[in-house]
């Protein structure tokens, strides 16, 4: 049985849609702290999974499920994400992403559970030094957020030195996307996230969009990224789950599409996918936003053979059929 922590969370919940379509035994532990029960309810509809509440900064939650089910391998979602809210609030991101975490890695070690598939992130370069960014890039992350990803995967290198723990870890860049059809996406009690807020200035009258910022060193002004879909990044947890298995290595791997859009061109693009012009302003730039994070993840396609398949339209129109769905709940 495969534990995913943070299960009933936005790239949790996809990973987990993964693994049962290929007949893996799931358990999900979160604590509905950034996760959606009626996630949760709407998997157990379809599918037959295990669902334990429970908090990650509570060591005897993340004991129970080790001492009373069979895991065979961890893949580690449950973290805070939103990098302009960790700096404003740094400790409860180092207490739920690290001191959460470092109960995960001892109760795992402790029940002989060695392997792990770790969702890092791209925050963890900092300002890229060079374009695009591959995992040899300096790691210098310049916001709380990308400062606990950091501290976890060195964390995980001195487990695996200390402990035989086995990681692999997942450097994703920009998540966008919904698997709607099974009733599944992005969703944030306050939205912090590019293309969910541009669709949600379509949806909501009362929401207009906000550039944070036009006067980066870019084409336009605006931050650069590169965006990958949701579908697309849980099937290299797949690949990554397999490797893991087959050769017992820890490794890292960036995630992303190899491709750079700007704020703006992104904002044009779902004008054009919706036929509209959308409302926008422009405001001050936000705090501990990266000018350009670009990835080079050949290595996930050379050695995973990971490919994107979902082109920019599509993962755009999966996100706004999704942000329809989310209206209604
Ligand atoms: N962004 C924006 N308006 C928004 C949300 C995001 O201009 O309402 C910008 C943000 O400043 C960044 C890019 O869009 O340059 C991607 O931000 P997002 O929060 O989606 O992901 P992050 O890069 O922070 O992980």
């Amino acid at each position: 049985m495969i534990l995913i922590t943070g299960g009933a969370g936005y790239i949790g919940s996809h990973c987990a849609v993964e693994f049962l379509k290929n007949d893996y035994e799931i358990l999900i532990f979160d604590n509905f702290s950034k996760g959606h029960r009626e996630i949760i309810e709407n998997l157990k509809l379809k599918y037959n999974i295990v669902f334990v509440e429970g908090d990650l900064r509570n060591k005897a939650d993340i004991d129970f499920v080790f001492k009373n089910y069979k895991i065979d391998a961890v893949i580690h979602f449950a973290a805070f994400s939103e990098v302009s809210n960790s700096v404003l609030k740094p400790d409860i991101y180092y207490e739920n992403n690290v001191l959460g975490t470092l109960n995960l890695l001892n109760s795992m070690v402790e029940n002989n559970v060695l392997s792990i598939i770790f969702s890092s992130s791209a925050a963890i370069y900092g300002e890229a030094k060079h374009i695009p960014i591959n995992e040899q890039h300096s790691l210098k992350p310049i916001n709380p957020y990308g400062k606990t990803k950091y501290i976890v995967e060195e964390m995980l290198e001195d487990y695996d030195r200390a402990y035989g723990l086995k990681s692999i870890k997942l450097r994703y860049f920009n998540v966008i996307g919904a698997d709607y059809e099974e009733n599944i996406g992005e969703w944030h009690d306050v939205e912090t996230h590019l293309v969910p807020n541009i669709l949600k200035s379509v949806l909501k009258k009362d929401f207009i969009f906000k550039i944070f910022g036009d006067d980066y060193k870019t084409d336009d002004g605006t931050c650069v990224r590169d965006y990958v879909d949701v579908r697309d990044l849980v099937y290299a947890h797949f690949l990554a789950y397999k490797y893991l298995k087959d050769y017992k290595k820890s490794d890292i791997f960036n995630l992303g599409s190899n491709k750079g859009y700007s704020v703006k061109e992104i904002y044009d693009t779902v004008c054009e996918i919706l036929n509209c012009k959308i409302p926008y302003e422009v405001v001050k730039r936000r705090n501990g936003d990266p000018q350009i994070l670009l990835a080079d993840s050949n290595k996930a396609r050379n050695v995973l053979n990971w490919s994107t398949k979902k082109t920019l339209t599509e993962s755009i129109q999966s996100a706004y059929e999704w942000e329809k769905i989310l209206k209604n709940y």
